[in-house]
């Protein structure tokens, strides 16, 4: 049954609901001793699971839960010298803990990408409660990558559709739209700097 398949731990026994006017809290890592901290300003958006092979997954689960937020609104506020970057070749910075694994804080230091200003963060770490709950399951197809067996793949499907978060094999429509709206923007300004702009720009900011 779709019931036994697990997709993530927040997920698996029932979602729990954004708080009303939550504003944020902390995340730490798994460290016993000296953890690292991060306090974040705000309520987190864009949630949901994620498949792919690069997001930091506890122990056991099929997929990441990861949200993003301001990257004002994030600071580091405890043990800051244990935190490293992952993989710098990267596009997103993920910072995480050197002696416990666990990603921190993504960070997208390329001005021209279109979430730069986002963090990346595991809601999941965090003590408090209220944040807002996952959305919608991205890069489902590339559990495959992680040694999923491709066919446990309809299953997992139906489960992620039980639960309510509709898979995708890349990023959610909205998510999709907002990438491609910052590419035709940063498309028609390198245009405008050769001819003059017409009308048909004007419809790729749609
Ligand atoms: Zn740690
Ligand atoms: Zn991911």
């Amino acid at each position: 049954m779709n019931g036994s398949v697990s997709i993530h731990p927040a997920v698996d026994n029932g979602i729990m609901p954004a708080r009303v006017g939550f504003q944020g809290g902390t995340l730490v890592c798994l460290c016993r001793t000296d953890p690292v901290e991060i306090t974040v300003g705000s309520q987190s958006a864009h949630n949901h699971v994620c498949g792919c092979t690069r997001c930091w997954k506890p122990a056991g689960a099929r997929f990441s839960q990861v949200a993003v937020v301001s990257r004002a609104k994030v600071k580091v506020s405890a043990n800051r010298k244990k935190l490293k970057v992952v993989d710098e070749s990267a596009v997103i910075k993920r910072h995480a803990c050197k002696d416990c694994g666990v990603h921190m804080v993504g960070r997208i230091e390329n001005k021209q990408h279109p979430f730069f200003g986002l963090d990346f963060i595991h809601t999941e770490r965090s003590p408090q409660a209220g944040w807002s709950p996952p959305e919608f399951a991205a890069f489902v197809s590339s559990i495959i990558e992680s040694g999923e067996k491709p066919e446990n793949m309809a299953a997992i499907r139906a489960r992620l559709k039980e639960i309510g978060l509709e898979p995708y094999d890349c990023l959610s429509p909205p998510l999709m739209d907002a990438i491609a709206t910052h590419m035709a923007k940063a498309a028609s300004k390198v245009k405008r700097t050769g001819k003059k702009k017409g009308k048909k720009k004007k419809k790729a900011k749609r």
